[in-house]
């Protein structure tokens, strides 16, 4: 029997209706979805912003992330926009849209800037890692990957979506947090459909919801928690949030919308199982983790080594392009990155097992030099998405200490979703990896 204690704490509205009109309706509050309705508001419109959780830490940015890519505007950078978007088009063999990337290489900076005007964190404004390799002294910018070119920043992601918000607010765009869309209102103009709005719900009271507007703008993210098996294994847990499920993307196709894009929006990203949780908070060495020090069972490194097949005697190496190599490519490159834009990565798992390595393997940061460990540990675990409290603080909590302990991973480099033991990953638990220092 419920007591008092367990009563649903919000009104029953169910039954009750509610008419909001705009201009310019948003469905979804992640990072597009506020940037959308920031700059409709900017331009003086009246805008509605509807969103499924609560838009200031919703989606897929809500708790943070740690790198800021395709910046090659940043006046660090030594890349242009159409060489990175160009690129990223020629990695997905040309099955991309080239427009898109390139708006993006060329904005995203412009975007940080906004960013920072807002309120997010995008420079080390306490001097915590300067005269670091991957600092630049005079921005306090601080970059990820390929310190040569500097295109690709880190960043204190978990403060932007506040800052959005904060923003959102400050222009008086109405929100309305806990309301799920469920379908598109359409009506023929001139013969052809046009969306007049949206019927939602509040996931919390029940209450219909009716908005109309002059324009709508679908920002609900992309499916992909759709494919698991069992949403309730923490093993097999998401790495995107649990709101991305493809509602957007059904509502559009029943109103008839046309999609574009979708050999670039879908493209094996149905699901991310192979980048679920627990990789990502062990071991992910393509990203957060990049390029940490991995040992194996007996303590002995796992060589890194360049894109020609060399072994890379220090740290520092695993961060620069090869001898003759413009630029290599970090983030959505992580399976079979063409020779082009390959970046030095941990010897092939395959080879590895050939040579006698043996599992499991470490993240052994202790081996690092100072700033490299910090800078893993403290910031990139620190403000990536989902690794803020389950890791970074849980870990330290119970006594991991990266200049002593190791952290059980599942894989080598580019590898480390593909051999990750799906069912069998609980190592990933605080007390498990903390007491396994080698
Ligand atoms: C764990 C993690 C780490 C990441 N790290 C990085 C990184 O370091 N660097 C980087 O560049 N990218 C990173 N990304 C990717 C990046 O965060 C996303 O590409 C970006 O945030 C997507 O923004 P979005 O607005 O399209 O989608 P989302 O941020 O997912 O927003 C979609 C919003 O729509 C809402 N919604 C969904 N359905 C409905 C509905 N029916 N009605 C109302 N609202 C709805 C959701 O609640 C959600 O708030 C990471 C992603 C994840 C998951």
């Amino acid at each position: 029997m419920f007591t008092n204690e367990y009563q649903w704490p919000y009104s029953n509205e169910f039954g009750k209706e509610e008419s909001v009109t705009s201009d310019i309706l948003v469905l979804g509050g992640g990072l597009a979805g506020c940037f959308a309705a920031i700059s409709a508001a900017q331009r003086g419109k009246k805008v509605v912003l509807v969103e499924k959780g609560a838009t200031k830490r919703s989606g897929s940015a809500g708790t943070g992330f740690d790198h800021y890519e395709s910046a090659c505007t940043n006046p660090c950078s030594r890349v242009t926009p159409k060489e990175i978007a160009e690129a990223y088009v020629d990695e997905q063999d040309h099955y991309s849209n080239g427009i898109l990337h390139y708006i993006g290489c060329r904005e995203s900076y412009d975007r940080l800037l906004d960013l920072e005007r807002f309120g997010g964190k995008i420079r080390d404004v306490e001097d915590e890692f300067k005269g670091a390799e991957f600092r630049d002294d005079e921005t306090k910018f601080m970059f990820a990957y390929d310190y040569k070119n500097r295109y690709t920043l880190r960043v204190w992601g978990s403060t932007f979506k506040p800052a959005l918000y904060n923003e959102l607010k400050r222009l008086g765009v109405t929100i309305y947090d806990r309301t799920e869309a469920t379908a598109l209102l359409t009506k023929i103009v001139d013969g052809k459909k046009r969306g007049t709005g949206a019927i939602g719900m509040n996931v919390h009271t029940g209450k219909l919801m009716v908005f109309q507007a002059k324009a709508v703008i679908l920002a609900m993210s992309r499916p992909a928690r759709v494919w698991l098996f069992n949403s309730d294994l923490v093993g097999l847990c998401e790495f995107r949030p649990t709101q991305s499920i493809g509602s957007g993307h059904a509502m559009g196709w029943r109103a008839g919308v046309e999609f574009a894009m979708m050999e670039k929006s879908v493209k094996g990203e149905f699901s991310a199982a192979g980048r679920s949780f627990p990789p990502y908070g062990a071991g992910n060495n393509h990203n957060t983790w990049y390029a940490a020090t991995l040992v194996d069972a007996r303590g002995v490194e796992i060589p890194y080594l360049d894109r020609d097949g060399n072994v890379l005697e220090t740290v520092s190496q695993r961060y620069y392009p090869v001898e003759g190599q413009k630029f290599f490519l970090k983030g959505g490159v992580i399976d079979e990155p063409k020779y082009e834009y390959r970046g030095p990565e941990t010897m092939p798992f395959d080879e590895l097992m050939k040579r006698g390595y043996q599992l499991p393997f470490y993240a052994d940061l202790s081996r690092m030099p100072e700033m490299e460990r910090k800078v893993i540990w403290g910031m990139m675990v620190g403000e990536e998405g989902k690794t803020k409290i389950p890791i970074l603080q849980n870990y330290t909590k119970r006594g991991f200490d990266p200049t002593e302990h190791a952290l059980q991973c599942y894989g080598s480099g580019w590898q480390s979703a593909s051999f990750c033991p799906r069912s069998g990953s609980f190592s990933a638990h605080p007390e498990a990896s903390c007491t396994t220092g080698i």
